[in-house]
């Protein structure tokens, strides 16, 4: 469970309704059961339900059961699309350790409004299930040029594309460095000529292929992460 409270052993954290309700009637637990709790800072501790009831409630902390886990240092950019493809990229994203997500509005970005209230909270539901203690922050969205403009020389930047469908996939040895990276998805419609040079442009960009087809957006994201974490994570 997530909770956003400090989470030190023998303290007592209060439960908003919708969260002693999840406890109480979706989890089926009442007063004494245990739950396992995080808050993105404290790492995972053991907590005990004093109450979870209609308006609220409270948990105790008894123990600590997991360190804080640091995030790689990676952020997913990429271009939204139709909301349900959009959630699972949010989720797959958390899944893999992504420290940050950013939506990106490229020239061929074609999407609707874009949540992020929402998009937060599947990425909180993300970790929760995949019992990571680090929920990744979805910025708000962001145009590609003006990302570019205020780019950080130190973060590489992998971009995927797929006008090298087929160029033979993965991260090229030579660019797997160590450090601050950014993987970036584009939208349905791919990418320009002109953001193509820019993001070539920069001191450090590889552009990747993914392989022979080309892969819908989403399927695109947990590939390039995959590919990401076989060459550079732990
Ligand atoms: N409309 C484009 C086309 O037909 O050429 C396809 C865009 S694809 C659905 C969406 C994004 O996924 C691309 O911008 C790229 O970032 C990524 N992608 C999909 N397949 C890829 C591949 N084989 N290699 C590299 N990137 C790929």
């Amino acid at each position: 469970l997530y909770l956003d409270h400090p989470l030190a052993p023998g303290q007592t954290v209060p439960l908003e309704r919708a969260q002693a309700h999840y406890l109480s009637s979706v989890m089926r637990l009442g007063a004494g059961a245990e739950v396992l709790v995080f808050n993105g800072r404290d790492g995972e501790v053991l907590a005990r339900i004093e109450e979870a009831g209609k308006r609220g409630g409270s948990l105790r902390v008894e123990a600590a059961t997991k360190p804080q886990m640091a995030p790689p240092d990676l952020w997913l950019l990429f271009a939204p699309i139709k909301k349900a493809r959009t959630d699972f990229i949010v989720e797959k994203a958390t899944e893999m350790g992504a420290a940050r997500i950013l939506p990106v509005l490229t020239d061929y970005t074609n999407a609707e409004r874009v949540r992020t209230d929402r998009l937060q909270a599947h990425a909180v539901e993300a970790a929760e299930q995949c019992g990571g203690t680090y929920v990744p922050q979805v910025a708000e969205p962001v145009k590609l040029g003006a990302l570019l403009d205020g780019w950080d020389p130190a973060r590489r930047l992998m971009f995927c594309d797929e006008a090298l469908v087929g160029a033979g996939s993965g991260l090229p040895a030579r660019a797997a460095a160590p450090g601050p990276w950014a993987i970036l998805i584009g939208p349905e419609g791919g990418f320009t000529e002109v953001e193509r040079k820019r993001m070539a442009g920069l001191e450090a960009s590889v552009a990747v292929s993914l392989g022979p087809r080309i892969l819908r957006a989403d399927t695109a994201a947990v590939a390039a992460m995959t590919l990401w974490q076989s060459a550079l994570g732990d």
